[in-house]
């Protein structure tokens, strides 16, 4: 399998390519969790590619239900919404890197990927306060120098258990999704951006986040954070 990987120099499309960046076996080029222990009925909602203007109402979503979650910032958004950015940090929300700009990691050298990882580290630090210990790839692609660049960060790759494609699903789409493929420990990717968008409509996932909030509860899930759920003794 080796050979495939080294062969390519270009993204692909194709099956094959999307298996080898974005599945398990990516972990060639660097190491992520995808889920939080089983030990208990906890979920660990993420939300990538903000801050947005958006992100606000979700913050007040959240902070309705008493829930916690973990938001993957973009390091170019960071710095345009500074402000919420901080929000966030500041009502207890985990924050994680999504690297600078969103790009493709596959057609980006490792000095870029490099690049892109330290700028949006630097932008949350400056924003928030908040020096992350996670990081979530773009696109959940992962590629030649991300495994150095995570490294020297002491950077934990973060992949998901439950995607909620909320870029494309109406609120009740979505949220039905996630209910029926949560589990204990499950780490759900949603979004309260797109990509480097200014004024993404949030709509879908705000409308998802007020039925799930109460519907996990329903069913027993405590909400974590990334860093809490991967830790096995938490509680
Ligand atoms: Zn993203």
């Amino acid at each position: 399998m080796l050979g495939v990987f080294t062969g390519v120099a270009a993204c692909s499309a194709s099956a094959l390519m999307a298996y080898a960046v974005r599945g398990r076996s990516a972990a060639l080029f660097a190491p992520s969790v995808y889920r939080g222990t089983a030990a208990r009925r906890s979920v660990a909602l993420t939300f990538d590619d903000g801050p947005s203007p958006g992100t606000e109402q979700l913050l007040d979503i959240l902070d309705g239900h008493g829930a916690f979650a973990t938001f993957f910032q973009c390091g170019m958004n960071v710095e345009r919404f500074p402000q919420t950015a901080h929000a966030a940090a500041a009502a207890g929300h985990e924050i994680g890197n999504h690297a600078w700009s969103h790009p493709l990691f596959c057609r980006l050298r490792p000095a870029a990927i490099d690049f892109e990882i330290g700028r949006a580290q630097d932008a949350i630090r400056q924003a928030t306060g908040v020096t992350p210990r996670l990081f979530r790839a773009p696109f959940g692609v992962r590629w030649f120098g991300l495994r150095r660049a995570q490294n020297k960060r002491n950077l934990m790759g973060v992949m998901w258990s439950v995607l909620g494609r909320d870029w494309r699903l109406s609120g009740e789409a979505i949220a039905a999704r996630v209910l029926r493929k949560v589990h204990n420990g499950a780490i759900v990717c949603l979004h309260d951006g797109r990509q480097l968008h200014p004024r993404p409509d949030l709509g879908a996932t705000l409308e998802a986040v007020r039925i799930l909030l109460p519907a996990l509860r329903a069913r027993g899930f405590a909400f974590e954070t990334v860093s809490q759920i991967v830790c096995p003794t938490t509680h």
